[in-house]
């Protein structure tokens, strides 16, 4: 995906005017259809993280708010299990018409909430517009099975059919992409849906809903509700709510699935990732480096699918120096700035816990050949920056290997052999990707059989799947059985109807047959 880059707009322009004045508009709540505007009395700070300017505040909603939110969605169930495929179908056309129309405007919201560079930004857009797109589709995704004569005058059929209130909760990093990994196959399969976006960027799902009511979507079919602990113990508890599709770290992830499939609901958890890149001396070096970088330090290293660890492999070791120098050339900015590589990470507190990180590793024995703990960005000096960094020389037992740094942080790692190498990735406990660089084919056959990861790149550093497959994370980073998007994505949020029926001409029966009936 290629997308041609942004500058500043004048629609930012005079969107920075209205949030640096004195009084921050609030994020309001999406229920029924209607904006409204929370009574609550707890609200979040939200800031640019580029600033830290205050932006939005956003409701913590109160336990009756969030009640309306589910009757609402109860209420619209009602009908909207009963429109048509169709229906639904059309209103995805409609839908991602008018992303597609208003991408620069959601990019231009995600950067100032969560600081991604608007090049960025839209690439996040894009990849949620994809399974929008995918779920126009709707009239084959929906089809069941059916085979007719299975016995004597007997056919049987099996339908899609919806859950009922389902759920969404979303972490910060991808603000539009994950809200659309889920609405759009949930409402197509005839479900009404309740999402809670995260706290720290709740804009970019914000605008999604105007754009849902601009296109007819009836009320309740999609209510919005917002906060933190609070909203998400209030949904995985919520007898009405039968489904919930989380994305985030590892430990919400773990505690909300346990507390709502105690309660007997389907939940899928997308959780917490280490990602390797293994560097054999035989890639393409140019593409190789190139890649890396750009999957390591892209969206300042906030991706699930960033890659923090490359494993370089005998002779690649010698890459070092050409790696950092093509590290240095990036530039480090507020995401609205023409020419801006990377953004500041999403709070301070984010920011510290990179910097301890990165100080661990070389308290441990990493060597730091590039640093960015203390980058400069004159124009925004209060802005959460951290620059590109690099330690190589990293072990398994560093605490800076065993968690999930989630910033700019590259962790190099050597290793004399490819089986070496696949054994370091098949010991980490997240399994969410992978990727190889080479040019040898059998190389990389042996990787994609021998790698123990949900989703694997060859020469492709951040194989996040398309809509028409599914986000296949595995072990560490996944809880559940039913992935993301795609056919499992679907199943995910239906259930299964079979129907067997007999109709024979004529039909005389002598006495009852008390016997298992065997067709
Ligand atoms: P997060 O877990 O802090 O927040 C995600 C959601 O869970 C938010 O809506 C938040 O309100 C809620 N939440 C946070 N802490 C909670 C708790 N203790 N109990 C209950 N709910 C809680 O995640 P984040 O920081 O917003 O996102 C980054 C994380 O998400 C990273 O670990 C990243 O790897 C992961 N992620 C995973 C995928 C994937 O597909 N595997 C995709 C994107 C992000």
């Amino acid at each position: 995906m290629s997308l041609p880059r942004t500058s500043i707009s004048p629609l930012l322009k005079a969107f920075n005017r209205t949030y640096s004045s004195n009084v921050a508009p609030t994020t309001k709540l999406f229920i029924d259809g209607k904006f409204q505007e929370s009574q609550t009395t707890e609200w979040i700070d939200l800031h640019d993280p580029a600033t830290n300017e205050l932006v939005t505040k956003v409701p913590k909603t109160t336990q009756a708010e969030m009640q309306a939110a589910v009757e609402s969605s109860r209420k619209a169930y009602e009908s909207w299990k009963d429109t048509t495929v169709l229906t639904r179908q059309q209103l995805m056309l409609k839908f991602q018409a008018v992303i597609r129309r208003d991408i620069k405007k959601l990019a231009e919201n995600i950067t100032k909430e969560q600081g991604k560079t608007l090049v960025d930004a839209e690439g996040d857009v894009f990849r949620g517009l994809q399974v929008v797109e995918h779920s126009c589709a709707a009239g084959t995704l929906l089809q069941g099975e059916s085979l007719n004569n299975i016995a004597k005058d007997v056919d049987c059929v099996s339908y899609k059919l919806p859950l009922g209130v389902v759920a969404g909760i979303c972490p910060f990093n991808f603000p539009a992409m994950i809200p659309l990994w889920m609405a759009p196959l949930a409402l197509i399969a005839g479900n009404t849906c309740i999402i809670k976006p995260s706290e720290r960027d709740p804009g970019a799902t914000m605008l999604l809903m105007e754009l849902l009511n601009e296109v007819g979507c009836p009320p309740g079919v999609v209510n919005i509700i917002h906060g933190s602990h609070d909203a998400v113990n209030f949904i995985c508890d919520s007898p009405d709510i039968k489904a919930i599709s989380f994305v985030g770290s590892t430990n919400a992830g773990k505690y909300i699935y346990s507390r709502a499939s105690a309660t007997g609901k389907r939940v899928q958890s997308n959780m917490g990732a280490k990602n390797h890149a293994i560097v054999l001396p035989d890639a393409n070096k140019d593409m190789a480096i190139d890649h890396l970088l750009g999957a390591a330090f892209g969206a300042a290293g906030q991706r699930c699918m960033a890659i923090s660890v490359a494993i370089l492999v005998g002779d690649a070791k010698s890459w070092i120096p050409e790696i950092v120098e093509r590290s240095k050339r990036l530039k480090v900015s507020a995401g609205y700035e023409p020419g801006a590589d990377i953004g500041p990470v999403i709070s301070p507190q984010a920011k510290s816990k990179i910097v301890d990180l990165i100080t661990s590793g070389i308290k441990q024995g990493a060597k730091c050949v590039l640093d960015g703990r203390n980058i400069k960005v004159e124009k925004y000096p209060k802005g959460n920056f951290v620059g590109p960094t690099i330690l190589t020389e990293v072990q398994t037992d560093f605490e800076c290997y065993q968690e999930e740094i989630f910033g700019p942080v590259l962790s190099v790692m050597f290793a004399d052999t490819l089986d070496d190498a696949i054994e370091i990735i098949n010991k980490n406990p997240y399994g969410n990707g992978a990727a190889i660089f080479t040019t040898n084919g059998s190389h990389a056959r042996q990787f994609v059989n021998e790698v123990d990861a949900g989703q694997v790149g060859v020469n492709v550093p951040i194989p996040v799947p398309l809509p028409m497959f599914s986000f296949t994370g595995s072990r560490g980073s996944f809880y559940g059985d039913l992935h993301f998007y795609g056919k499992q994505g679907l199943n995910f949020y239906t259930q299964t109807k079979t129907i067997t029926s007999l109709w024979r001409k004529g039909q005389a029966v002598s006495r009852p047959s008390v016997s298992m009936p065997v067709h």
